[in-house]
């Protein structure tokens, strides 16, 4: 424990003091599994929280990132650049956009898309129609702008005043929407999947219903598939699940396989408010980043990783049903794909820490639910051992 120790108090001496971090310095990894400084292995159940959707150094990935590396890292979007080029064309073909606005982070994509509602709304609808509806236990980023989004007072708490503009309501209540929505309203922003409020699903119904509602009264549809896009859902993208498709869509995280990329997607129409000068990040869409989410997207298309991340997911699922039928702390197990949340009747941080302890790594989705997102190249033989070490840790974890 030497190494590890001396690391993390120098990361404790120098670090801003801003994640309540898991004792442990990873330092390689491949496919789902990763190795500590002292050598000791994991199975990757967090993948990055929903970002490896490849795993770890996907040779495919490798490749691209090592190619573009020697050839050209960077040069700004003065120019054009030929992967991010191929990347945007690759994500049209594939989405109900035309047209893509990459940055660097999920909050970034969300930015542009809450710039792109007041413009446009502007520009096409009226001046007053400045309000931006979100969901009570969304989560969209940590710039000021979209924890004023993020409707939960705990990422908002200490950073008052927020962004004027934005109005809240329940998550999976139609009714409570078509209340909120009216002459004012820009946009309705909402995630598919609610993913840090804890990987809930919307009953049927819920996200056609939001579609009617601005298609009736003109507010544009936003959805936040920052953590449900590439596959992770068992579709390539959420909305696909109801076949409903937003004006604007925001991606991150699994897009770069492992490199910092957002991507803000929208229709012709709307993503024409946007003209040269009106938005602009140096790093968005430079070449190392776009030849990674390139061969990235790619691989997940060739290889039909949303399938098997239904296939795989289904499995998952299933076995996390069995073992919440064996332990009464376990209340609800719920998700689509290989996104699946397992609520408790208790704070979940010594159950991820045992299971740490044990070589498995999960992460949590709000203090109470547990959540299971690993790579979408995990085998079912992994899904297995993952699921076995969790039933052990409940046992005794929670008696
Ligand atoms: C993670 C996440 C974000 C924020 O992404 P960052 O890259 O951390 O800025 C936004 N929306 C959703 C749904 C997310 O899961």
């Amino acid at each position: 424990m030497r190494e590890t120790e001396e690391l993390t108090a120098r990361a404790d001496r120098y670090l801003a003091n801003t994640y309540a971090r898991f004792p442990v310095v990873l330092e390689r990894g491949e496919g789902c599994r990763v190795w500590d400084v002292e050598g000791k292995e994991y199975l990757d159940f967090v993948a990055g929280i929903a970002v490896c959707a490849l795993g770890h150094c996907h040779p495919a990935v490798v490749q691209a990132v090592q190619a573009q590396a020697a050839k050209l890292l960077h040069v700004s979007n003065l120019y054009y650049i030929e992967p991010q080029i191929r990347l945007a064309e690759l994500l049209c073909e594939h989405t109900f956009a035309d047209r893509v606005f990459f940055c660097n982070s999920g909050a970034e994509a969300n930015e542009a898309a809450i710039k792109l509602v007041r413009k446009y709304a502007k520009e096409h609808r009226s001046p007053e129609r400045t309000e931006i509806i979100t969901m009570e236990g969304g989560f969209h980023g940590r710039t000021v702008a979209t924890i004023t989004a993020t409707a939960q007072a705990k990422y908002q708490m200490g950073f008052e005043p927020l962004l004027p503009g934005f109005r809240y309501v329940p998550f999976d209540d139609l009714a409570a929407v078509e209340r909120a929505v009216g002459p004012r309203t820009a946009a309705i922003l909402v995630e598919p999947i609610q993913g840090e409020g804890g990987i809930r699903v919307p009953t049927e119904g819920y996200l056609q219903g939001l579609r009617k509602l601005c298609d009736d009264t003109g507010p544009l549809l936003i959805f936040d598939e920052v953590q449900t896009g590439i596959g992770r859902t068992g579709r390539l993208f959420a909305y696909e699940h109801w076949g409903v498709e937003p004006d604007i869509m925001a991606l991150a995280k699994a897009l770069g396989g492992g490199l910092p990329i957002g991507a803000m997607l929208a229709k012709e129409e709307v993503a024409a408010s946007f003209t040269p000068g009106t938005h602009a990040a140096t790093f968005g869409g430079n070449p190392l980043v776009t030849a990674a989410a390139f061969a990235t997207l790619k691989t997940v298309l060739e290889e039909d990783l949303s399938a098997r991340s239904a296939e795989m997911g289904g499995h998952l699922l299933h076995e996390l049903q069995t073992v919440q039928a064996a332990h009464r702390a376990v209340k609800v197990v719920r998700g689509k794909g290989l996104l699946i949340g397992v609520e408790l009747d208790r704070e979940v941080r010594p159950v991820l820490t045992r299971c740490l302890d044990q070589g498995l790594l999960l992460s949590s989705a709000g203090e109470k639910v547990i959540r299971f997102a690993p790579p979408l190249t995990v085998s079912a033989q992994e899904v297995s051992q993952a699921v076995g070490v969790f039933d052990t840790v409940l046992r005794e974890v929670t008696g």
